[in-house]
């Protein structure tokens, strides 16, 4: 049960929305789809004078090719990134993560915005936008801007969105043709949180390769590696990407589902099976 009163707000416009975030700032939540917000509020850990959902925004939820690049709205629910064409075809790693998110209640009601909002560290979406190189347009009243994975995440569930601010798309510059792709995770059991995550994308001829890591700092990593697998993934290769995900989880933090120290362990275990699963999808198959 949620104890505290608070005002209710279902705007029908964007406009409505940010005027709504404007007059109320901190003392305001958005509601998304609540997978997390409503859990927070039951325990009485967010008391919020007022809520704010966004479910009846028209134009917040739709998934628009712009050329270069996908736009997803904020509003756009896991089981639908998992599966719409455009994604699939364009940003398939993006569609496995989202494939990969909860179950399928979280799957249909979670969104794309509500999940890079809150930024848990170890969430699939953190590890796979930032991998991809998205951009989040943040709006407010009179203004917006765009911002990069590095600016935007900024700690433990901390963003760079001010208090009236909301996260309204997110842009995904398309995969080249013939690229590989992989998105892992480490959970307990199917269905459950990731402890440790690793997306990995690789260009065909190893020209470009990306490894992203979830769960192994405050905020995603993400890692060029393309000098390291130039002459093809050997052993040395991985074992030197392995190398360079350990150090790069320097700031890994400890908690109930693993210490520091593991999760260091396993952003070099994961980080050379994304980048192996990733090249194997190459015409060459990574040899
Ligand atoms: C049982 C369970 C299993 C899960 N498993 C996974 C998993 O395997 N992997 C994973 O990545 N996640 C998992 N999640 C989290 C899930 O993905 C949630 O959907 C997500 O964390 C929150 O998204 P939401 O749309 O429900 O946001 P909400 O709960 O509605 O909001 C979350 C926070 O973000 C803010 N917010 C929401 N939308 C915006 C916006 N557009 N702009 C600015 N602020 C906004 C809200 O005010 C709130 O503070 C799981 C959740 C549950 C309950």
């Amino acid at each position: 049960m949620i104890a505290g009163e608070f005002e209710f707000f279902a705007p029908p416009t964007l406009a409505d929305a940010l005027r709504l975030l404007h007059e109320h700032g901190s003392g305001c939540k958005l509601l998304a789809g609540g997978m997390t917000l409503v859990p927070v509020m039951t325990l009485g850990l967010a008391q919020p004078g007022a809520v704010v959902s966004l479910n009846h925004l028209q134009g917040l939820d739709g998934i628009e090719d712009i050329g270069h690049a996908l736009r997803l709205g904020a509003m756009t629910r896991h089981a639908t990134v998992g599966q719409h064409p455009l994604v699939l075809q364009h940003a398939p790693l993006l569609a496995a993560a989202a494939r990969g998110i909860g179950d399928v209640q979280v799957r249909h009601r979670g969104t794309l915005g509500g999940s890079l909002a809150h930024a848990e560290p170890a969430a699939d979406y953190l590890c796979a936008t930032a991998t991809l190189g998205a951009r989040y347009l943040l709006q407010k009243q009179g203004s917006e801007r765009w911002l990069g994975a590095a600016e935007f995440f900024v700690d433990v569930m901390t963003t760079a969105l001010e208090p009236d601010e909301l996260l309204t798309a997110v842009e995904i510059p398309k995969q080249a043709a013939g690229a590989g792709y992989s998105h892992l995770s480490l959970r307990r059991v199917e269905g459950a949180f990731p402890i440790v995550l690793a997306s990995a994308q690789i260009a065909p001829g190893y020209a470009q390769a990306r490894v992203g890591l979830g769960g192994v700092g405050p905020r995603p990593v993400v890692l060029d590696v393309g000098d390291v697998v130039q002459g093809g993934l050997t052993p040395a290769a991985l074992d030197a990407l392995g190398a360079r995900a350990y150090d790069a989880a320097q700031q890994a933090l400890s908690d109930l589902n693993g210490s520091g120290d593991y999760r260091r362990e396993m952003a070099r275990v994961y980080a050379r099976r994304a980048l192996a699963a990733a090249a194997a999808q190459l015409p060459t198959g990574g040899r």
